[in-house]
């Protein structure tokens, strides 16, 4: 175990939200800032689009836009097969998300 009993001598940074000294081992860039762990979990991922790795029944790609909306993956999902269906475009929209959108990073949860 690391020793904090001079947490300022191993930090390489200061959490910009919270002002807290941020350790190697809890820092997380988010845009470019720097968060410590607590505030990255609740700022995190945010306004990111990411594929999520929970919900997910294909490649996570609707319910990672779901959360990016703000709205129930399922719903997202029924969109998604109707325009798929009407226009039959959706599919491959779908596939070309599946391979640009990136997956989630792990460092961004912490539930
Ligand atoms: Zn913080």
């Amino acid at each position: 175990m690391k020793s904090y009993n001079d947490p300022e001598k191993d930090a390489i940074g200061v959490c910009v939200r919270c002002g807290k000294a941020i350790g190697s081992d809890e820092a997380v860039t988010i845009g470019g800032k720097l968060y410590c762990k607590e505030c990255a979990g609740k700022i995190g991922g945010q306004k990111r689009l990411y594929r999520l790795r929970k919900d997910r029944i294909l490649g996570g790609v609707c319910s990672g836009l779901a959360e990016y909306i703000g709205i129930d993956p399922t719903i997202v999902r029924v969109l998604w097969v109707i325009i798929s269906f009407v226009y039959g475009f959706g599919i491959l929209i779908y596939i070309v998300l599946a391979l640009i959108v990136p997956k989630e990073p792990l460092i961004n949860r912490y539930i």
